[in-house]
């Protein structure tokens, strides 16, 4: 009965009619449970904490800002990607707790920067969805004193999927205060133009994958070239993810793309590295003259 209901809940989470149980199923259920505990017991203690990886001005180097990444060093499981836990979170109720520690922290460390700087937080659907992701960003905004216009909330296409009319509430709240909103991983989803043209974004992020094939692929360099006109026409800042090499800096500037970010400029630091890059005299990552 334990493995029906296991194969069950695969058939439902993939939209499939049925499922047969496989043996690694059992293993990854056993996994996922112990993320689980190990995750309540992590959040409870504070080991999750926000990394930062900089947002650049492409040609001048100059850092515009910081994404917030989570990140978790578990003391036997070692280093846990998002990737692994933030999907946990999500599906045993946590994320939210989890979000608005992350945010209130990095609020914290964000307003020691230089008072230009952004910070960009990712959003995850379940959290828009609850009632009271608006007022509970506010809240965080007020308590840390943090100016909304300095916050960018970074959303995916999913996020909007699951349920437009309580995402659309949320996001004007926090629009009206001035916080701005992203459209992250963008071109990857079904329904990309459709949002864009459905709510108010102010900055498209292209997804890693483009940038990484845009060399030596003519289809990727294309859809860049084509997101980057779409970007522009409509008054819509345009940053590049996934930066790894100065050749794909160089393709990007040329495109005409001014902000990105990358393992060529720095992966996500912690918090200390972050305000120490921003107090040096020229924080910014080698100047670059368009090819
Ligand atoms: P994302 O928002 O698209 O974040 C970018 C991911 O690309 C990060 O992975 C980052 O470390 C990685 N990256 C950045 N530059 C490069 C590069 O030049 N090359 C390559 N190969 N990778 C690069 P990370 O930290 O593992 O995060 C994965 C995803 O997990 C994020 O994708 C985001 O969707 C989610 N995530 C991370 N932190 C949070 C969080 O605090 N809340 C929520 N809801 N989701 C988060
Ligand atoms: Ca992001
Ligand atoms: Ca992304």
């Amino acid at each position: 009965m334990r493995r029906a209901d296991i194969a069950l809940y695969r058939a439902k989470s993939s939209h499939s009619d049925f499922r047969f149980f496989e043996a690694s199923m059992d293993d990854q259920v056993r996994e996922r449970a112990m993320i689980e505990t190990e995750l309540r017991l992590g959040i409870a203690n504070g080991d999750i904490q926000p990394y930062y990886q900089p947002t650049v001005d492409l040609e001048t180097g100059t850092i515009i800002g910081f994404e917030v990444l989570a990140r978790w060093t578990h003391k036997f499981l070692g280093e846990v990607p998002p990737g692994r836990f933030i999907p946990v979170a999500e599906d045993c109720g946590l994320i939210c707790e989890l979000g608005d520690h992350l945010l209130a922290t990095a609020c914290r460390d964000a307003y020691k920067w230089p008072n230009d700087m952004t910070l960009s937080f990712n959003v995850s659907p379940v959290q828009l969805r609850t009632s009271t992701f608006g007022l509970r960003v506010l809240a965080i905004l007020g308590e840390t004193g943090f100016p909304p216009n300095r916050l960018e909330i970074e959303i995916t296409e999913n996020t909007l999927v699951s349920d437009l009319n309580t995402a659309k509430t949320a996001l004007g709240l926090l629009r009206e205060v001035g916080v701005r909103i992203a459209l992250d991983d963008f071109g990857t989803g079904y329904s990309s133009l459709y949002h864009l043209r459905n709510f108010k974004i102010d900055r498209i992020k292209v997804d890693r994958s483009f940038v990484e094939n845009m060399g030596g692929e003519s289809a990727s360099a294309a859809i860049v070239q084509a997101l980057l006109g779409l970007g522009h026409g409509l008054g819509v800042q345009v940053t590049a993810e996934g930066i790894e090499n100065a050749e794909q800096r160089r393709a990007l500037i040329s495109a005409g793309c001014d902000q990105g970010q990358g393992f060529l400029f720095s992966a996500a630091i912690p918090a200390a590295e972050a305000q120490a890059l921003c107090e040096k005299d020229f924080s910014s990552f080698g100047k670059m003259r368009s090819a």
